[in-house]
């Protein structure tokens, strides 16, 4: 049998969420995990989602940029909001020496069977540039020199393709990949979709028949804010998980 790959982004210490999604990429007969990072930040189970993706699933996980602020120490949070800020060095507190340097070595990108992964963008993945529009999708196929490559960081998922004519991009749907298509795909985020719909997303990808598929799934929304709000994590933290924004 081939491999069916699940593709996790921006999953954002949301445990609620990511069990539920490990749940339906079971039940959808996936065989391998991997992730386009940021496991940690912004929600209040982040050694619970280390402990999932690190040992239970083993999953190729490349470095995002909450990944980075919380294990490299010398980085300045000046430039990020103070929420997230304040919720860096909140993870930080929650963390092992072991998780820190797990979370520390994590490679900016990552090659698997024939396709990227990345958090931000394959030209400058350590800059963490955000792809909003079909301009700056275009300065990353400039260095994908796969058919695909799979990236998060926005938490808004949208398919980018190259074409002779240029960049042009569509919304989530279900399709196969052609023969030459290249295609840089943002797969959403597990732990904190930011596209106005709250449930937890994630990209399934059959090696075998080309299919690529875009999953939502609802989860106990309320239980993942209570913990935040448990935790002494800012409320906005909380909020947002519940309009998805
Ligand atoms: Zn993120």
């Amino acid at each position: 049998m081939g491999r069916v790959y699940a593709i996790l982004g921006d999953i954002h210490a949301n445990i609620d969420a990511l069990n539920v999604v490990l749940e339906d990429a079971r039940a959808q007969g996936v065989t391998n995990f991997v992730s386009v990072g940021d496991v940690v930040g912004y929600n209040a189970a982040p050694a619970e989602c280390i402990r999932v993706v690190r040992d239970e699933l083993k999953c190729p996980v490349v470095r995002g940029n909450h990944d980075h602020y919380v294990s490299y120490l010398d980085t300045s949070l000046a430039d990020f909001h103070p929420a997230a800020a304040q919720v860096v060095e909140w993870t930080r507190s929650q963390l092992s020496e072991e998780d820190m340097q797990w979370l520390h070595d994590l490679p900016l990108q990552k090659p698997i069977m024939g396709f990227m992964l990345v958090h931000s963008t394959l030209d400058m993945p350590d800059r963490w540039g955000y792809v909003f529009d079909n301009q700056q999708a275009e300065a990353n196929f400039n260095y994908q020199r796969t058919p695909l490559c799979f990236h998060g960081h926005t938490h808004v998922p949208i398919i980018y393709a190259y074409t002779p004519g240029g960049v042009v991009h569509y919304e989530p749907c279900d399709f196969k990949l052609e023969l030459g298509q290249r295609l840089f795909i943002n797969v959403g985020s597990v732990g904190q979709p930011r596209d106005g719909d709250p449930r937890a997303s994630y990209v399934i990808y059959d090696m075998d028949s080309r299919f690529i598929r875009f999953r939502r799934l609802e989860y106990d929304v309320t239980a993942a804010q209570a913990r935040c709000l448990e935790a002494g994590l800012p409320e906005r933290c909380a909020e947002r998980l519940g309009v998805g924004r």
